[in-house]
């Protein structure tokens, strides 16, 4: 009823300054054609005589002022039916307009940029959907790369020259971290997020979808990429071509945190016949050359892109992984961590202490992640592979106060 006053007067006000502008316009444009013409009409009968100029002027100005008049009222006359229609024409489109941009109590500044940006967004998520699949080959092929070349040039180098025990470790310690992180990827871009159900009418939720015109569970948020709302969104990996929620959180993070490992573990392993390598590699450039075979050549260069690689993805995906240790140990996902954020903010201001819903204590949060019910869990569901669903249906979640008012997120 509120709003609804305010638009009115925010109408009010709108017309009565168009109205006032549009007058003004008028006046002006009709005083700068009368005075122009006055003055070509001065300058036609200026052979006439110089004696009555004084009185000339004073005639001229009331002259002007009551043509001017006469103009205004002349020009306004016939055409005023015509202007009403087209100022109340043009009022309706406004007032169209506004309540387009004003069509519910949900509407803010920020729908309003959506909107702006639509067209924007719509490209972006394209490209981010046609590109997942060139992501994902990406780290099919270097995944596979690295491990080609660790069985071609790295192996073998252990093998021969360490000690069984260590032989013995990088062997089963190498397979083991291979084996996690390829069941991780697998399963992390085959295992569906998660979606609420669109056949239930009774979902219990805390919004509506604006998309997709649905409820919205608790902790669900819509993915612009996949078209579709995501129960426990965390957010779109084009890595994974695959959104990261409910259903496949975990898999995503051990994903992370073995292929982590795995590159830390072929950077160590490697150091040594990388620096050899390099070394190499500079001598190339020596006068004479040094006489190296292709395999040994091949060798060299195939060790430096390893050690590069690994390196950079130590670097790269450990901070990603460290990132997501957090957001778990806070019970959060990185969609959550913008919403709290503000919520922090805007219960700051009102001198309250803001408290997530979803964090049960740093420990039981990860064994919420893992599936972690008894200790051998630890062992059998995440030190190795392990394909049990995560607890919950990630529709109704186990939190300590629910939200009352229904609010877009
Ligand atoms: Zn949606
Ligand atoms: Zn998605």
């Amino acid at each position: 009823m509120e709003s609804e006053i305010q638009l009115k007067n925010e109408e009010l006000l709108f017309l009565v300054a168009c109205v006032c502008n549009f007058w003004s316009v008028c006046l002006c444009v009709c005083v700068w054609l009368e005075g122009r013409a006055l003055k070509g009409g001065d300058g036609g009968g200026g052979g006439g005589g110089g004696g009555g100029g004084g009185m000339r002027t004073g005639g001229s100005w009331k002259c002007q002022l009551s043509r001017t008049m006469r103009l205004v009222l002349r020009w306004c006359r016939p055409h005023r039916a015509a202007h009403r229609g087209r100022v109340s024409q043009l009022w309706s489109y406004t007032k169209v307009m506004l309540k387009s941009l004003y069509y519910n109590s949900l509407t803010d500044s920020d729908t309003l940029f959506d909107c702006m940006f639509e067209p924007i967004y719509w490209i972006v998520d394209n490209i981010t959907r046609w590109f997942g699949v060139v992501f994902v080959s990406l780290v099919v092929l270097l995944t596979s790369s690295v491990v080609i070349i660790i069985y071609l040039f790295v192996m073998p180098v252990i093998l021969s020259t360490y000690p069984l025990y260590w032989s013995c470790w990088h062997l089963s310690c190498g397979h083991w971290l291979l084996l996690m992180v390829v069941f991780h990827y697998y399963k992390a871009t085959t295992t569906t997020a998660g979606h609420p159900p669109k056949d239930k009418v009774h979902v219990p939720s805390v919004s509506m979808c604006k998309k997709c015109i649905t409820p919205k569970p608790a902790r669900t948020h819509h993915c612009s990429i996949c078209s579709t709302c995501i129960l426990k969104m965390d957010h779109h990996c084009p890595w994974l071509n695959n959104c990261v929620g409910h259903f496949n959180h975990r898999y995503f993070f051990s994903f992370c945190l073995y292929m982590t490992l795995g590159c830390v573990y072929c950077s160590i392993s490697s150091r040594h016949l990388f620096l050899e390598a390099y070394d190499a590699v500079e001598s190339y450039y020596q006068t004479p050359p040094p006489e190296f075979t292709f395999k040994e050549t091949t060798a060299h260069k195939c060790i430096i892109f390893l050690w590069v690689l690994t390196s950079s993805v130590t670097v790269a995906l450990g901070g990603l992984t460290l990132w997501h240790a957090v957001l778990i140990t806070r019970g959060e996902t990185s969609v959550e961590r913008h919403i709290n954020k503000k919520e922090i903010r805007r219960l700051q201001e009102k001198g309250r202490v803001f408290r997530n819903p979803y964090h049960h204590g740093g420990l039981n949060n990860w064994k919420l992640l893992f599936g972690v019910e008894t200790r051998s869990h630890w062992l059998t569901r995440v030190l190795l592979p392990s394909a049990h669903p995560p607890k919950g249906d990630g529709i109704v979640w186990d939190c300590f106060f629910s939200r009352k008012d229904p609010m877009a997120i």
